[in-house]
């Protein structure tokens, strides 16, 4: 058993996903994000080893071929894979790890990491994902409608994930993620395996309630 947890978060571009990521990861201690490979441009105020690894297409093939990545994906057109190595060093060093990845991506991990923990995020309404996705203005009209265009295919996918989060109110959403995070950390199984000594649940064979 790995001593991390993995946790797989999917959401239609535009419900606020990032957000809510980076708030959970500035709060909660010991659980980082995975950075992605993508052939992506990057947006204005992304940084290159932060937000992604942008990289060529050449590059990414080149990757896929090495079988680099846990999984990888085609999403609006353009490549976007997680690397197996950074994530298999957090979870063998007993950090939780986030993967922020589409619903081709947590398929894949998922048949790969049975006990990993599937979560969508929601936005509340269709006119607000719109409206979000129009406001950031970090793409142009055609790069919108292809995202919205998905943004339905992803949403038909949303009962096959263990936990919703409806992202209305940002503190509320974020509520529910901590949980969540919270909630798995405390599964029995978990517990057992990292935090619990059974011997010091034990009294010392010396004790006066032995003798
Ligand atoms: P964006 O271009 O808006 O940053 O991300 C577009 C979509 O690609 C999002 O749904 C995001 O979750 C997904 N994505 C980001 N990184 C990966 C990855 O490594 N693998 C997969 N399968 N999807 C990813």
């Amino acid at each position: 058993m790995e001593k991390g947890d993995l946790f797989i978060i999917s959401a239609p571009s535009g419900a606020g996903k990032s957000t809510l990521c980076n708030r959970l990861i500035s709060m909660v201690p010991n659980i980082a994000f995975s950075v992605s490979h993508t052939t992506r441009p990057p947006r204005q105020g992304e940084k290159n080893g932060r937000d992604y690894f942008f990289i060529s297409q050449e590059q990414f093939t080149e990757l896929v071929a090495q079988d680099a990545f846990l999984e990888w994906a085609r999403v609006h057109g353009h490549m976007y894979g997680t690397s197996r190595k950074h994530v298999m060093e957090l979870l063998s060093n007993g950090i939780d790890v986030i993967l922020d990845i589409d619903v081709q991506g947590a398929t894949q991990v998922k048949a790969k990491f049975p006990s990993a923990v599937t979560i969508f995020i929601l936005p509340p309404s269709w006119d607000i994902l719109e409206e979000r996705l129009m406001k950031r203005k970090s793409e142009d009209r055609h790069a919108i409608a292809v995202r919205l265009r998905n943004a339905l295919d992803e949403m038909e996918e949303v009962a096959n994930y263990e936990y919703t989060v409806v992202n209305d109110r940002l503190e509320d959403a974020l509520d529910e993620l901590i949980s969540i995070v919270t909630a798995t950390r405390c599964l029995t199984p978990r517990v057992l395996a990292s935090k619990v000594d059974m011997a010091k649940l034990r009294p010392h064979p010396d004790s006066w309630f032995l003798t």
